[in-house]
């Protein structure tokens, strides 16, 4: 006889997880061999046997449910990281590198209208009316812009009081005239008590061709944004990429 090695002794040490199973199977080997077992051994050998398979059986089972859920879960789990990752926690809207992306994706199979809007003013709500009536006011502008885009388009919120809607497909006329709804929409809202008057949004459109990289095409909205406050506020206003950039081909 050799010496044992550690790993040997540790596999030793180790429980027998099927003791009861392994036993009731030496059993019924022995039995099986000897020509001369009576019919009452074989019985009860048998009957051993048959305890035991029903039990691992019934174990085997319970495992394979148990796995399935902690697997059903895990998945459950995955999805709902993905969604935080990629979604605003106030609106449930896209949140930026959600929308850089899907933007990105949009852009390299076809034209898309990139809208960016930002509310009028306010900070005016948060310093009259504090921060939480404020967070109020943001979810009733994101229900305005759902109810006009619907499956239209894509909402994304890329700052603090800035969304986005991506429309992918979409030219500039056709744009222009959901801005103009989106606008009219919001500006004709009245928010509830304490706020109790409407709020406005300025509106920067572009319309992309495709092909066109993401900060083209938020830079050209967000310039007419620019061109939006600086004329007044509460108004649609959009960059012509032919004049911005004179390289890219224009959108309609
Ligand atoms: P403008 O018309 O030029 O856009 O003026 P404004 O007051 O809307 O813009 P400004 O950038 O001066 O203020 C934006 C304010 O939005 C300041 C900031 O405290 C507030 N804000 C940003 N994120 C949130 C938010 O998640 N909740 C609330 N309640 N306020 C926010
Ligand atoms: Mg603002
Ligand atoms: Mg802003």
């Amino acid at each position: 006889m050799g010496s044992t090695s550690s790993s040997d002794a540790a596999a030793n040490d180790a429980p027998d997880l099927f003791k009861t199973e392994s036993e009731a199977l030496e059993k019924a080997r022995a039995i099986h061999v000897n020509a001369n077992a009576d019919a009452e051994q074989c019985r009860l050998a048998l009957a051993e046997l048959i305890g035991n398979f029903e039990r691992l059986m019934r174990e085997t089972r319970r495992l394979i449910g148990r796995s399935d859920r902690a697997e059903r879960e895990m998945h459950a789990l995955t999805q709902q990281l993905q969604y935080r990752a990629t979604h605003d926690a106030l609106t449930n809207v896209l949140n930026r590198s959600a929308v850089i992306e899907r933007t990105i994706k949009a852009l390299r199979a076809d034209r898309a209208v990139m809208i960016l809007l930002d509310i009028d003013d306010f900070k005016k709500v948060n310093d009259d009316y504090g921060h939480p009536v404020g967070d109020a006011v943001i979810l009733g502008i994101v229900d305005c812009l759902r109810r006009i885009v619907g499956e239209e388009g894509v909402i994304g919120r890329v700052g603090g009081e800035e969304f986005t809607v991506l429309l992918p497909g979409y030219g500039l006329t056709d744009a222009l005239q959901l801005a103009e709804k989106m606008r009219g929409a919001i500006g004709s809202h009245v928010f509830p008590a304490p706020v109790n008057r409407r709020i406005t949004a300025s509106f920067g459109v572009s319309a992309n061709s495709a092909r066109t990289d993401f900060d083209t095409a938020y830079g050209l909205a967000d310039s007419a944004l620019y061109k939006a406050k600086r004329g007044g506020r509460n108004r649609v206003e959009f960059a012509n990429p032919q004049v911005v950039c004179p390289a890219m081909p224009g959108g309609d």
